[in-house]
């Protein structure tokens, strides 16, 4: 039997990713923009905080479990902004060419040696509003923001985000490459791990 799970998003690309992970666990993911929830205020201070709000919310509105996450971008010269405001940071919502143009402003006098950065992904699964354990999944990915941008795949801050490891930007990745290392796979691969437990 599967066990309905509210997802928190009404991204279509995050309900695909989710689905997947959770059918393995005998899941199955709606969206909650399917049952007319909207997204509460994001008031927490942390990456956490945020999933587990938005989590608690639509479990309490639709009496199901709950999962949502959260994500950024966390630039150490810049005390971790754009953080929690990453997709709004230049003050409109989703504007990512506006986002990308004000970091590279704030860190137009920063060195290469300090332009260290990091990606961050939350994710949160309740099983009902007052659950008192949630499970709780992180992925950090390291790197780099270069100085110009290079690349054109991905979205957000792909092309300002070096990654050593690849040895080039999260734009010049091909989609199905980023998807093996970023942050959010690593995020579900550790819910993964803890839903097998
Ligand atoms: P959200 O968690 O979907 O709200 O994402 C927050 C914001 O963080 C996005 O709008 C992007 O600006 C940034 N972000 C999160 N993940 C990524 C990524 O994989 N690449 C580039 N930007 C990202």
């Amino acid at each position: 039997m599967t066990q309905k799970v509210v997802l928190a998003t009404g991204n279509p690309g995050k309900v695909k990713e989710m689905s997947d992970v959770l059918a393995d666990f005998g899941f199955e993911v709606i969206a909650q923009t399917d049952l007319g929830i909207e997204s509460p205020e994001e008031t927490g201070l942390t990456f956490v905080e945020n999933a587990l709000l938005k989590a608690r919310y639509a479990a309490k509105l639709s009496g199901l479990p709950a999962i949502a996450d959260d994500s950024g971008l966390v630039v150490a010269a810049l005390n971790g902004e754009p953080g929690l405001y990453s997709a709004r940071y230049a003050g409109t919502n989703g504007d990512d060419q506006a986002n990308r143009q004000k970091l590279l402003r704030a860190l137009a006098d920063v060195p290469t040696e300090q332009r260290q950065a990091k990606f961050v992904s939350c994710i949160v699964l309740l099983q009902h509003e007052t659950d008192p354990s949630p499970i709780i999944a992180e992925g950090e990915c390291f790197g780099q923001i270069e100085f110009v941008e290079k690349g054109s795949n991905g979205f957000g801050y792909d092309s300002l985000f070096f990654s050593p490891e690849k040895n080039c930007t999260f734009a010049e990745l091909e989609p199905t490459e980023k998807k093996k290392i970023s942050h959010r796979a690593k995020a579900l691969a550790v819910l993964k791990m803890k839903l097998q437990k």
